[in-house]
């Protein structure tokens, strides 16, 4: 089966004036302006529609659906919000963890997004099966996802920043993490599921995790994720305990590989942005967190000179406190123009970085882009609504005049979003739903 995505208003592709076509699961051809292409069985017509490689999350955190807006944590710091939330977050159970997990993914798929990241942390006793939970709402949806298997083992008593009520002991961890990397991780092009093995940051893991996680991804070929260098505490965390910068502690703990992505990357000297340029690390830059939270502005254009993989991700829901992927290219436009002026962060960078630029984190080269070979996810948007009238530039208008909302959306050659709606999926009654689940969780 061929279908021609025909005579798009705009596209971000080179020489595919005419559309593109898809067969299968994947991009067969694109069409230049001028061609018309033969041996077709459909035509989509998307006169009305800017087309976008399907957008890639690379950094979430399902679970703080259920604590969006809460008067314990905002208008806080970092510490003092995670110190806020944690005992909240203590009583999430699996079915809380099942619904928060499809409304973030419903949420990230009407805003374009076909790939997504949990990084996924919390593990109070009951909730062993956190991960399992995650890839059947993510199959349910069509959507593709790395499933980061988070872990903490660093609490309170140990000079860490969690309670012990969410964490797990060293060996439960591993075990557990090997568990789902045999049960889940595909790292063949095109698979819907990848499992990336996530210790949470500096302040709630042990130096020892980090080293026998990083030969677990090794083992299994699989990505590692962490947060590094978010803030100032946390600097000070790794300076007092350990007596190391935090890049000094992913250099010390085997952590310096191109299998590495970190969420935030803020607080690096030049020095140091150089280093992660040499082994091919990713920074998953999270604007709107980073502007809610006050924690300061990621370098993403000196870390991309130096060869770092910059890509972007909405971060978890209760420090954005949205799932929306092409907000987080607009604020990634905005914050970086305050930082380097009008002229270096264009538009269509900001829409790389959250395309070609995430995948590269997620270790990805079948996605984020539209080109022959690549798999078919893609993000169809109109312009018919207010916000773009009188709009000139249709790829420009997308991150300009602030979309919000996918008309279609395509992952694997299917489409998963119809007329900005789910298809086969009621959400109406999704937000019926959770609201009930987040006032009697939180
Ligand atoms: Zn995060």
């Amino acid at each position: 089966m061929r279908t021609w995505i025909k005579d798009p208003l705009a596209i971000f592709a080179e020489g595919a004036g005419r559309g593109v076509i898809v067969e299968g699961t994947r991009i067969a051809a694109l069409v230049k302006t001028g061609e018309t292409p033969e041996r077709i069985d459909a035509v989509f017509d998307a006169s009305r529609h800017v087309v976008l490689p399907g957008l890639v999350n690379a950094h979430h955190h399902f679970f703080q659906t259920l604590t969006r807006a809460h008067p314990s944590a905002i208008n806080k710091p970092l510490f003092p919000w995670l110190k806020s939330l944690y005992p909240i977050w203590s009583r999430l159970k699996p079915h809380h963890l099942r619904l928060a997990t499809r409304v973030a993914l419903t949420e990230l798929l009407m805003s374009g997004c076909t790939t997504a990241a949990d990084h996924h942390y919390l593990y109070p006793k009951g909730l062993e099966d956190a991960v399992d939970i995650e890839v059947d709402e993510t199959l349910g949806l069509g959507m593709r996802m790395t499933v980061s298997r988070g872990s903490m083992n660093l609490s309170v008593k140990d000079g860490g920043l969690p309670p012990d009520s969410v964490v797990q002991d060293e060996e439960t961890i591993l075990a557990d993490s090997e568990r789902v990397l045999k049960k889940f991780h595909d790292p063949n092009p095109g698979s819907p599921i990848r499992v990336a093995l996530a210790p949470c940051s500096p302040f709630s893991i042990s130096k020892n995790l980090m080293i026998e996680s990083a030969r677990l991804a090794e083992r299994y070929d699989c990505q590692l994720h962490t947060h590094l260098c978010e803030t100032d505490d946390e600097e000070q965390f790794c300076l007092d305990r350990y007596g190391l910068r935090p890049v000094d502690l992913l250099e010390e703990t085997g952590w310096m590989s191109s299998r590495v992505w970190l969420a935030h990357g803020i607080h690096f000297n030049a020095e140091e942005i150089a280093r992660l340029g040499k082994a091919g690390i990713g920074v998953c830059h999270c604007a709107t967190s980073n502007m809610v939270l006050a924690s300061g502005v990621c370098r993403t254009c000196e870390l991309e000179a130096a060869g770092v993989a910059v890509g972007l991700g909405v971060d978890g829901s209760a420090s954005n406190d949205s799932s929306n992927m092409m907000e987080a290219v607009r604020h990634a436009l905005i914050i970086g123009r305050l930082r380097y002026g009008a002229d270096r962060v264009t538009h269509l960078k900001a829409l790389r970085w959250a395309t070609e630029g995430s995948a590269r984190c997620l270790g990805r080269t079948d996605i984020g882009r539209i080109e022959p070979g690549y798999e078919a996810d893609l993000a169809l948007f109109t312009l018919d609504e207010l916000r773009f009238s009188g709009a000139h530039d249709p790829l420009a208008a997308l991150v300009l005049c602030g979309a919000h909302r996918a008309d279609r959306v395509m992952v694997a050659g299917e489409w998963r979003l119809v007329d900005g709606m789910p298809a086969g999926h009621d959400v109406g009654a999704l937000i019926a739903l959770h609201k009930d689940f987040a006032r009697d969780f939180a």
